[in-house]
C-alpha cells in the first residue's frame, strides 16, 4: 500500500504562510490526473450523542432503536473505542478540522477560546484539491468557518426551535425544528451542488445537546416507559478522589427546571407551545402533586431526561435515514464515505451524571460508524484505539491529498479495510482543561490503553493521580494507584505519559486559556 508523502511543515510559523508554502510544494496535476474517482465525504455529526443511545452499540439498557444510524454500522464498520482528546464541544470540533490536540490548535475550552481559521484544516485542503465543500448546522468555534464554499450555521450553541442561522455570514430566520432544518438544508445543498466535483458535506446537528428538547412529533415517543437504570446511578464516589466527588453535573443536584421541562423554551410559536404543553403539563402536574424526594426524585428526573434526550436522537436518526436515501436515489452511495459520530460521549445517568468532560469511558468514547463501500467490510467492528484526531488524515488520504506532518493523528484507511497497521497506537493521550465553570470538573490529563488509565487531576486545590483497571473495574469505581500489585503497570504508564507529552509537544506550562499552571512530569512511582 503506497503511503502519501508526509510533507514537513515548520512549527511556529504563521499558519497562512505555512499553508501557502505547503501548497506550493504539491504537484496538483500529478496527483489527480489518474484519480478521477475520489470519494465524496458525508460527515454526519451529532452533539453530545452517547454511544449508549445508539442501538448498534447494544448497550444492555436497550434505550432506543436507531435503525438508520445502525444501517451505517451494518453496511460498514463500528468502532468500539473512538477516543476524543478533550471531551467537550469546541475543542473536539477544532481537533476534527485540524487533526491536532487542543494545545496545538489553540482551542482549549468553550469559555474563552476562539478558533484560528487561518490554520491548516482538512476542509481547506480538500477545497484546494477541487472538492466542493459545505458545512451546515452547528459550528461553535466563534470565528467564521474557513475552507467551505458554503456555510449555513447556528450562531453559538443554537436553539432547538425556529432557529436564527448564518448563511455565509448573513442572518436567516427559520421556522421549525432545528434537526429537520439542518437536514433539509443539507439535502438542498446536495441537490444543487457542483456535480463536476467530488464533495465534502459536514452535516452537524445541535441535537442531542442540553437542554434536550425533542421535536414535537416525538413527545411521548416512549409511551411513558420506565427506563432501566445504570448500575452507578447512585454512585457515592468512594474509591476515587476530590475531583469526582466535587463536580457539578449530577442529575440529582445540577439539572434545572429548563432541563427537566418544568418550564418551556421561549422560542416556541403559540401552536408549538400548545403541543408542548399538551404533552408536558399533565405529567408535570402529576409530578408536582407527588412531592418526590431522595432516590424517587432522582429516578423521576432520570426518566424525564431519557425521554427528552432519546427523543432528540430519534430526529437525528430520521435525518440520517433521509441523507442515506438521498445518496441511494442520486446514485452516490457507492462512491461516498459516510461517517456518523459525535463530538464526544455523554453520561446517561452513569455515576449519577449527565454531561461529559471526564477521561472515563462514557465521555471519552464517541460513537463512530463508517460506511465506505469497497473499503470497509460490511457489519464489521473494530476495537483499536482510534480518535477523532485521525479523521482529517483519513479524509485527506481518501482524496489522495498529502497529509501535513504537523497533524497529530493517523489515517484510518488501513484500519477501515480491516488491516490495522502493526504499529497502530497502543496508548492515547487525553487532556481536559475547562475549569471551574460550567461543571466544576477539574483539569486532568492521562494515558489510556486497551486495559488501563493513568490520570492526574490538577485543578484548583486538587493534585493527585489515579489508576484504573478496566478489566477488573469496567465502571471505573476504584483507583488502584499506589497499590503494590500494580507497581509495574503504573511505572510503565508513567513512562508512557512522559513519552506522549514529549512526542506531542505538550507545553509544561498550561496555556493561559487553560490553567496557566506549570505541570511537571510524573516522578518515579511513590511508595504511598
Ligand atoms: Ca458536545
Amino acid at each position: 500500500m503506497s503511503i502519501v508523502p508526509r510533507l514537513r511543515t515548520a512549527r511556529h510559523v504563521c499558519p497562512a504562510v505555512a499553508l501557502c508554502g505547503w501548497l506550493m510544494t504539491w504537484p496538483f496535476g500529478a496527483v489527480f490526473a489518474a484519480d478521477a474517482k475520489r470519494p465524496n465525504v458525508v460527515f454526519i455529526f451529532a452533539d453530545d450523542c452517547a454511544w449508549q443511545a445508539i442501538s448498534a452499540y447494544q448497550e444492555p439498557r436497550k434505550l432506543l432503536r436507531t435503525p438508520h444510524i445502525d444501517r451505517i454500522a451494518r453496511e460498514g464498520m463500528r468502532f468500539n473505542r473512538c477516543l476524543v482528546p478533550n471531551s467537550i464541544c469546541g475543542p473536539s470540533r477544532a481537533t476534527i478540522l485540524t487533526g491536532k490536540y487542543s494545545h496545538s490548535n489553540g482551542f482549549y475550552n468553550n469559555s474563552n477560546s476562539r478558533f484560528d481559521g487561518s490554520q491548516i484544516t482538512f476542509p481547506k485542503l480538500l477545497q484546494t484539491a477541487g472538492y466542493a465543500t459545505a458545512i451546515i448546522g452547528k459550528w461553535h468555534l466563534v470565528s467564521d468557518p474557513t475552507g467551505f464554499d458554503y456555510w449555513h450555521i447556528l450562531p453559538g450553541q443554537g436553539v432547538y426551535y425556529n432557529p436564527p442561522m448564518l448563511e455565509n455570514g448573513q442572518r436567516v430566520q427559520h421556522e421549525g425544528y432545528t434537526t429537520d432544518i439542518i437536514t433539509e438544508l443539507s439535502l438542498e445543498w446536495l441537490k444543487n451542488r457542483d456535480r463536476s466535483k467530488p464533495f465534502l458535506l459536514m452535516c452537524q446537528h445541535k441535537a442531542p445537546h442540553r437542554e434536550w428538547e425533542p421535536a414535537l412529533r416525538h413527545l411521548g415517543h416512549d409511551n411513558d416507559r420506565v427506563y432501566p437504570e445504570p448500575e452507578t446511578l447512585f454512585d457515592d464516589y468512594s474509591g476515587r478522589g476530590l475531583a469526582e466527588r466535587d463536580q457539578d453535573m449530577t442529575i440529582e443536584k445540577t439539572m434545572n427546571a429548563k432541563d427537566l421541562k418544568l418550564t418551556a423554551p421561549s422560542q416556541l410559536t403559540s401552536d408549538q407551545r400548545a403541543a408542548w404543553d399538551a404533552y408536558y403539563e399533565p405529567r408535570n402536574e402529576k409530578f408536582r402533586r407527588a412531592k418526590l424526594a431522595g432516590r424517587d426524585l432522582v429516578r423521576w428526573k432520570y426518566n424525564r431526561y431519557m425521554h427528552d434526550y432519546l427523543g432528540c436522537i430519534k430526529a437525528v436518526d430520521e435525518s440520517v435515514g433521509r441523507v442515506l436515501k438521498f445518496l441511494d436515489d442520486d446514485g452516490l452511495a457507492d462512491n461516498t464515505i459516510v461517517v456518523y459520530c459525535s463530538d464526544q460521549g455523554f453520561y446517561l445517568g452513569e455515576h449519577g451524571w449527565f454531561d461529559k468532560r471526564w477521561i472515563f469511558e462514557e465521555s471519552l468514547r464517541t460513537p463512530l460508524l463508517v460506511r465506505w463501500p469497497g473499503v470497509t467490510p460490511r457489519d464489521s467492528t473494530n476495537n483499536n484505539l482510534v480518535s477523532n484526531l485521525d479523521f482529517a488524515e483519513t479524509f485527506l488520504k481518501a482524496a489522495s491529498v498529502p497529509i501535513p506532518a504537523e497533524m497529530q493523528g493517523r489515517s484510518l484507511a488501513g484500519v477501515l479495510k480491516g488491516q490495522t497497521p502493526a504499529d497502530w497506537r497502543k496508548a492515547f493521550y487525553y487532556h481536559y482543561y475547562e475549569y471551574p465553570t460550567p461543571h466544576h470538573v477539574r483539569p486532568h490529563y492521562g494515558v489510556v490503553t486497551d486495559r488501563y488509565k493513568l490520570v492526574r487531576f490538577y485543578g484548583g486545590d486538587a493534585d493527585y493521580w489515579e489508576l484504573f483497571d478496566l478489566h477488573k473495574d469496567p465502571h471505573e469505581l476504584r483507583s488502584v494507584y499506589g497499590q503494590a500489585g500494580y507497581a509495574d503497570t503504573q511505572r510503565e504508564l508513567e513512562k508512557e505519559v512522559v513519552r506522549l507529552r514529549t512526542e506531542l509537544q505538550v507545553p509544561e506550562r498550561d496555556a493561559p486559556q487553560a490553567s496557566g499552571r506549570r505541570l511537571e512530569q510524573p516522578r518515579a512511582t511513590s511508595t504511598k
